[in-house]
């Protein structure tokens, strides 16, 4: 069979990446173990919060599927830190596992490019240096000009329990053994990296009386631009915490648990700790919270949100019934951690392209990511970049001042990872002018310009920035004395300048509706728009300030180092630093600067040359 792509693996990279492979119209093959495990939620039933929220609303503004997914199956929407600047908000919600998963196929189904494939890849078809296709553990082949890699946790996985282990790839799932000996031989470097997961419980046994409860919001705001409301019955989340007893139960088991037996090699998430993890290092408290989250609507299981653990069975069950409200909890499924292989993603370029093996594209877990929103960002980026490979069209690069796909693409591949890289809002510089309620208006116009965004988005859109271009054009053209300000009740200092709605906009206390009341002509903003305008205001002077920086770094972006560019040549770099670049080989001098123990010295030495040479 022939194809133009074939992505392996179906989870939240594969799905993105298949999709937007499909979008720009590539013949696409999603191959992966088991279709009916396609959108599988590994870990916690979840999508967004604090900076993977913003991942998903930009993967949405590309019209990926996510965040449309994410609005059919959740079951708790919750803006994170409401209390804060709008930049740092973080939408989530829990999610359904069954309609997530649904909701995720249905969007698959829906391209007409793209084919589902089911088995397993064992290696790639590689001849006189160029991509040929795919070999399946069969003996089944595919050709394709460009290849994605998504097989997240399967690459030679080994879940571990207490002193038990098993090869597989997550729980019940056989691991993928084949592709790693693949990469390898293509000179690629690999790693071992790991996670856990907590065990499942069963919700009917659960004592929930007594328990607080944590609700959704009143309003659930979706994900999507394309959805107009939540439809989905919201539910609560019961909290619990961990005890002296648990505590000590754990302690006294403490060299059982596979992670501090010396039995697990790889690196955990620093930021996803297990709980002997916690116990450990942050000693007793008064108590680890727990979140008690249904995965589902018609399902009895419940996830308990802080309790990860690779601690034997027994132990397990001991210390999860000396928790308040689970004393007498059935436990279905138990916890677990999982060690696998991953790729030093400082080997890819920011297209997520191995720099070795042209046509051969990585995306998600397998690059040392944690997290649904990070994988499918990278798929979304990755998918995109091996159809346009195809097309023989220009790659499409994504700069860290213009989305958090692009920070995380470029911490990737010019900084590597030390242990499983989760997106945070404070690794953006720019995180005032990179907000989740402005990332359609960043990216939208991307999608449409590449041909990724379907005729309704487009048309959405395109009324959405019309509404959006005349209510700020409006704003700015409003304006007020400061003795008029006074009149209607506004506290603005009594210089003698007039002001803008617009920039009234940026005092803490003054919002559209207030302004609304003094200008009437202000009602005509449209709902949709008014929250996106009265940010933009807030954040005007700042972002003024940051232009020179983003400016910068985007000249710096342009200034590419061919590839393969000789670091040795230049006596002036420490033979360390000489190294270093060689391994990381900067795609252009942004990334230069920002590989570790870059001096301004040695950007200018590198720089020289270039232009010596060119
Ligand atoms: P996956 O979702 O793992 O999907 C890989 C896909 O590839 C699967 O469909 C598989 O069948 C397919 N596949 C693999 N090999 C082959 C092959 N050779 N041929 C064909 N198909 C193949 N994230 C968090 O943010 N927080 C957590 O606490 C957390 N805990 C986790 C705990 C566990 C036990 C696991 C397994 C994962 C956890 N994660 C957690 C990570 C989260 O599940 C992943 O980050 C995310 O699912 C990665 O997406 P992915 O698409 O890269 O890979």
């Amino acid at each position: 069979m022939e194809f133009d792509v074939i992505v392996i693996g179906g989870g939240h990279a594969g799905a993105e990446a298949a999709a937007a492979s499909a979008r720009l119209g590539a013949r696409t093959a999603l191959l992966t173990h088991k279709r009916a495990t396609i959108g599988t939620m590994s870990c916690n039933p979840a999508i967004g919060g604090l900076g993977k929220g913003h991942l998903v609303r930009e993967i949405d503004a590309l019209d990926g599927i996510m965040g449309r997914c994410a609005d059919a199956g959740g079951i708790q929407f919750r803006l994170l830190n409401r209390k804060k600047g709008p930049a740092v908000r973080g939408p989530r919600t829990q999610a359904d596992r069954a309609l997530y998963l649904k909701a995720v196929q249905d969007a698959l189904a829906e391209f007409e490019s793209l084919s589902i494939v089911e088995g397993e890849a064992f290696d790639l078809t590689i001849t006189e240096g160029v991509v040929r296709g795919v070999v399946l553990k069969d003996g089944r082949a595919l050709q394709a000009r460009a290849v994605v890699l998504t097989t997240g946790t399967f690459l030679n996985g080994l879940i571990h329990i207490g002193d038990k282990t098993i090869p597989a790839g997550r729980v019940g799932e056989d691991p993928s053994l084949g592709l790693s000996g693949t990469l390898e031989r293509l000179g690629l470097r690999l790693g071992r990296l790991k996670t856990g997961t907590p065990a499942r419980l069963d919700g009917t046994t659960i004592d929930w009386a007594g328990l607080d409860r944590q609700s959704a919001d009143e309003l659930p705001v979706p994900f999507s631009f394309m959805t107009d409301r939540i439809t989905n019955r919201q539910i609560d989340c019961g909290i619990t915490r961990t005890t002296p007893e648990s505590h000590r139960i754990i302690r006294d088991n403490i060299l059982r648990s596979a992670m501090y037996s010396g039995q697990i090699k790889g690196v955990g998430p620093r930021y996803c700790p297990s709980i002997e993890d916690k116990i450990q290092r942050f000693g007793d408290r008064d108590g680890h919270q727990i979140f008690l989250e249904p995965e589902g609507l018609e399902d009895s299981t419940v996830y308990p949100n802080g309790i990860s653990t690779s601690l034997p069975e027994d132990v397990q069950t001991r210390f999860i019934h000396s928790i308040p409200g689970l004393e007498r909890v059935d436990i279905k499924q138990f916890g677990y951690a999982i060690e696998y292989d991953y790729v030093d993603p400082m080997q890819l370029h920011p297209t997520l392209e191995c720099k070795v093996q042209t046509g051969l594209f990585l995306a998600g877990q397998i690059n040392g990511t944690t997290g649904y929103e990070e994988a499918a960002a990278q798929g979304l980026v990755a998918g995109f970049n091996a159809a346009l490979l195809v097309q023989g069209r220009e790659p499409q690069v994504f700069s860290r001042t213009e989305s958090y796909i692009g920070v995380m693409l470029d911490d990737l591949t010019s900084r590597g990872v030390t242990e499983p890289y989760r997106m945070f809002t404070s690794r953006a510089e720019y995180r005032l002018t990179l907000r989740a309620d402005n990332a359609d208006l960043r990216l939208t116009p991307l999608a449409i310009a590449l041909g990724a965004a379907s005729p309704a988005r487009t048309a959405r859109f395109k009324a959405y920035q019309r509404s959006f271009d005349d209510g700020r054009a409006l704003l700015q053209a409003l304006e007020i004395t400061p003795a008029q300000a006074r009149q209607v009740g506004l506290t603005v200092n009594q210089d003698g300048r007039r002001r803008s709605a617009s920039e009234l906009l940026s005092y803490p206390d003054i919002d559209l509706k207030r302004l609304q009341a003094i200008w009437p002509e202000l009602t005509a903003i449209a709902p949709g728009v008014s929250e996106a305008l009265e940010n933009d205001a807030s954040y005007a002077v700042y972002v003024d300030r940051q232009r020179d920086d983003i400016e910068s770094v985007q000249r710096e972006e342009q200034r590419t180092i061919p590839p393969g560019f000789d670091y040795r040549a230049l006596p002036g770099l420490s033979i360390e630093l000489q190294q270093k670049l060689e391994r990381a080989q900067p795609a252009n001098m942004a990334q230069l600067s920002r590989v570790d123990g870059v001096t301004p010295a040695a950007v200018s030495l590198v720089l020289g040359l270039i232009k010596r040479q060119h």
